[in-house]
């Protein structure tokens, strides 16, 4: 990917800046954030355009409300969240676009911010309209992208806007390209991939691409039970992706002549049922009884990989080995992360669960980089394109 310009790399003192953020934060039922990271991920960019006496209009999505106005996900309460963060009045329009948005945005001094509704109520967002996105434009002479969470979607504040003004990447956005794109252009070896988590089906291009980059590929999770499947292993309940077994095959014989070494679990913890409280049993791995399912890696699988980290130089880990949200099946997870912690290597993390398991965990300071972008952090590692960084200008 073309190096792209940064907001340090134009001229944004005293301009009107267009700034999208990733503000979809988690609410609980009441409407109350339950996790302002993605919030604070993005400070650094506002009070960089601050003491530049940029005035700020910031816009971002919150959850899906399909192109409809829903009075839960508006966004008062992240305006309010951001206000105290930052201590400093955040203005708030109740629309997308429209009169009352172009002249709260005229008004706007330096430093000050307006935070624009939910990008996702107008139904032009997700559909990449122009119209929108010229609208958007018009309010503002720089755009600026930190949002690197929804770079891998083409919408209209990501993508669209970006055709109608200088647009640059923000101090997230910048960070976010460094950390991941340094591990896959010029990694410390022994580079180790570990790859969970529960779906085959989004973690085989990443598989596919790091079985020609990586030096190790250790896999656990509910994903590599379609694996060992593939191998022609009993499975019992545990997840499987009838419909993967083809590419999953093409890429098992991709492993055996690739440089990486893939390692699949030795052993597993089996249970009865999906549940938490249900009964289980460490069986090894070929020895899955009809009718359980496997809900974490095994100790001599963790011992195995346990061995793999302590001599990497270089990590990248998504995906949660286990049903790490129960204690049952927790320490695959937790031993796999501690080992991570522990290693010395540079350690990046991409995925939402991922991140949440180092946090159950106490380990969040103590790797390297965890990423913001879920989907977006694949699909950058997977190799593909990101159309919200596509569209920036190129350094
Ligand atoms: P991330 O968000 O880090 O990319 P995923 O969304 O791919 O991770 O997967 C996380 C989920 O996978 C967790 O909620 C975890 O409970 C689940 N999971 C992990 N291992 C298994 C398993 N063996 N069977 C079923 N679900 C699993
Ligand atoms: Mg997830």
């Amino acid at each position: 990917m073309a190096r792209k310009k940064t907001l340090k790399d134009i001229d944004i003192s005293g301009k009107r800046v267009l700034l999208r953020v990733d503000f979809n934060v988690p609410l609980d039922k009441e409407g109350k954030i339950t996790d302002d990271k993605r919030i604070r991920a993005a400070l650094p960019t506002i009070e960089y355009l601050r003491e530049k006496g940029a005035s700020i209009i910031l816009m971002t999505h919150l959850g899906r409300p399909k192109g409809k106005v829903v009075d839960e996900l508006r966004l008062d309460p992240v305006a309010r969240r951001l206000e105290e963060l930052l201590g400093t009045p955040v203005k708030k329009v109740d629309s997308v676009i429209g009169d009352e948005v172009s002249e709260e945005a005229a008004q706007l001094k330096g430093g000050e911010i307006l935070l624009l509704e939910n990008l996702r109520f107008h139904p032009g967002e997700t559909s990449n309209d122009e119209e929108l996105a010229r609208s958007l434009a018009s309010l503002a002479e720089i755009f600026v992208n930190d949002a690197f969470g929804a770079a891998h979607r083409a919408h209209a504040s990501t993508e669209g806007v970006a055709h109608f003004l200088p647009a640059v990447a923000g101090l997230l956005m910048e960070k976010e390209l460094e950390m991941l794109g340094s591990i896959l252009e010029n990694p410390q070896r022994p580079f180790t991939a570990i790859l969970g988590g529960n779906k085959i089906s989004d973690k085989l291009g990443m598989i596919d691409r790091f079985l020609d980059i990586v030096d190790n590929l250790l896999t656990g999770g509910g994903m590599c039970f379609t694996l060992l499947k593939s191998k022609g292993m009993e499975i019992g309940d545990s997840l499987f992706e009838e419909e993967q077994l083809e590419s999953v095959g093409h890429t098992m014989r991709k492993a055996e002549g690739s440089n990486a070494q893939l390692y699949l679990p030795e052993d597993v913890v089996v249970a009865e049922r999906f549940e938490q409280d249900a009964s289980y049993k460490l069986v090894a791995v070929e020895e899955i009884p009809p009718g359980w399912m496997g809900l974490d890696i095994g100790p001599k699988t963790i011992e195995t990989y346990r061995r793999v980290i302590a001599e990497s130089r270089t990590i990248f880990w998504n995906g949660p080995m286990g049903v790490f949200e129960w204690p049952a099946f927790e320490a695959g997870t937790r031993e796999i992360a501690r080992a991570v912690a522990s290693s010395g290597a540079i350690s990046v993390i991409g995925g939402g669960d991922s991140a949440a398991a180092l946090r159950k965990f106490g380990l969040e300071e103590q790797v390297t980089y965890i990423s913001t972008g879920g989907g977006a952090s694949m699909e950058f590692m997977e190799g593909k394109p990101l159309p919200g960084v596509e569209a920036l200008l190129d350094a």
